[in-house]
């Protein structure tokens, strides 16, 4: 958008910014000596001062003395006032900007090259906003959504729309991070990473990758793409500090929230475990892992964990790992699971997992609306939901859930794999679908402390057990 008036802020804005440059020169090179002779510090005329019997000229008024005639025939540059005209051509300069900063935005303002090195110094938007004026990652956004947008269509506030080269730049940028976030960094991985990880899709995937607009991929922006692609991030992997005896440890490597990537990594380990008795092991694993209990009371664990750019079922002999690491973990053990992580029992809790769980198709998820007053307290749930008709059971999943917050939508779970308890090889979830069709679904839900404790900071669980018949299809549920 321009609105009335902007030439003005632009002639306005250069005439100012031209006085203060005419004050800069003035200052600096106007008072030269033209031949005559002046102290070189306080500027007192020197013209008839006698030359001393050393050759030295002393200045009579501050003591200072010229070995040299050069000396006293200096310009004199006064510094302050030169500062005070800069200051007024960036007046000037800010004027000429002022339409397009509110047209479009202070980032709007900046080239693409320098936003792209500002990316890691903002905190990336609240998911489903986009705020192009104050925000670099995403004014590089609309300058690649405006690229996408048809001719008719492309928007004049938008700025530069980013060509082929441009764009190179940026996927180059990020695929290196920069000093304040280098590639692969936890900085690059937050900011980078991540805005990657949302502008993914307009480069394609595959064979069918592009610039972002539709131009056709040439070597160089496969190359980029696959660049940023191998960029791994920062192993984090953790556990609790207290585990009960006797129950499978789980340890947890956040690496693979990895969105930027479409590689399907598994990571391999290698573990030794010196505590009361040494164990050793291996274990393929994915975003975390379980290794079997082991006993001590003080655990230390040396881990080596490999990552594969391809799934073990489908690796080559011989292939490399794209990177390995070694971690030392350490734990105590204790003797019951109640030291660890504290049984919570209500008919509160009760009445939300037997009235908040929503059926969507084969997933299970606990509606946390109207829960929050109990889920501010930090409760988990780690839940075994058995299948029955009737009273026959059928099938049992395992499944784990928290709030992370108050707002709906923002819960978070995983769920195990499901259980069939059917002698025969029929689909169980065929059987279910069934059942639940014919309104005979019932499901009995207990909440597990040992599911509960793969929430690493949680020292709250729920223990009950309800009861619950599930609505046939189409009865009252919302979809995912
Ligand atoms: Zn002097």
């Amino acid at each position: 958008m321009r609105y009335a008036g902007a030439m003005w802020w632009t002639v306005g804005g250069w005439a100012v910014a031209a006085v203060g440059a005419a004050v800069v020169l003035w200052a600096l090179f106007w008072d030269r000596a033209r031949g005559r002779l002046r102290c070189r510090r306080c500027w007192y005329a020197l013209d008839e001062t006698p030359t001393g019997g050393d050759g030295v000229v002393t200045c009579p008024e501050c003591g200072r003395g010229h070995g040299s005639r050069r000396k006293m025939l200096r310009t004199r540059r006064r510094w302050w006032r030169a500062a005070a005209g800069v200051l007024v051509v960036l007046a000037g300069l800010a004027l000429v900007l002022t339409p397009a900063v509110r047209a479009r935005g202070p980032m709007g303002v900046l080239p693409t090259w320098v936003l792209v090195e500002m990316v890691p110094l903002w905190e990336p938007s609240p998911r489903g906003t986009i705020q192009p004026r104050t925000s670099p990652g995403d004014q590089l956004i609309n300058r690649l959504l405006t690229a996408r947008v048809g001719p008719g269509g492309v928007r004049e506030d938008t700025g530069v729309l980013l060509s082929p080269r441009q764009q190179r730049h940026l996927l180059r940028r990020i695929a290196r991070g920069n000093a304040l976030a280098p590639a692969g960094s936890e900085r690059w991985a937050e900011t980078y990473g991540a805005w990657f990880r949302g502008q993914r899709f307009r480069f394609g995937r595959g064979e069918d990758r592009h610039y972002a607009g539709g131009a056709e991929a040439d070597e160089a922006l496969i190359a980029l793409l696959d660049e940023i692609e191998l960029v791994r991030p920062p192993w984090q992997v953790r556990t609790r500090e207290v585990w009960p005896r006797g129950v499978p440890v789980h340890i947890e490597t956040i690496s693979m929230y990895a969105g930027w990537t479409s590689l399907r990594t598994m990571e391999h380990v290698r573990w030794v475990a010196h505590g009361a008795d040494r164990t050793e092991g291996t274990a393929d694993f994915g975003r975390s892992f379980a290794l079997p209990a082991i006993d001590g009371d003080r655990v230390r664990l040396e881990l080596e964990l490999s990552e594969y750019a391809s799934a073990p079922w489908e690796r080559v002999e011989g292939e490399e790992p794209l990177r390995t690491g070694e971690f030392e973990l350490a734990w105590r053990v204790v003797d019951s699971i109640e030291q660890v992580i504290t049984p919570v029992r209500s008919a509160e809790l009760d009445a939300l997992v037997a009235g908040g769980l929503v059926f969507n198709e084969e997933v299970w998820d606990i509606d946390a609306r109207g829960a929050e007053s109990i889920l501010h307290e930090g409760v988990v749930f780690g839940v075994l939901f058995t299948y029955y008709d009737g009273n026959q059971p059928l099938g049992a999943m395992e499944g784990r859930w928290r709030a992370e917050g108050l707002i709906p939508g923002k819960s978070g779970g995983s769920w195990g794999n499901w259980v069939s308890y059917a002698d025969g090889d029929g689909n169980l979830l065929d059987t279910l679908d069934a059942v639940r069709a014919g309104g005979r679904l019932r499901v009995k839900a207990e909440g597990k402390p040992e599911l509960a404790l793969e929430f690493f900071d949680a020292d709250r669980c729920w223990v009950g057990e309800v009861w619950f018949d599930v609505p046939p299809v189409g009865d009252g549920a919302p979809g995912p």
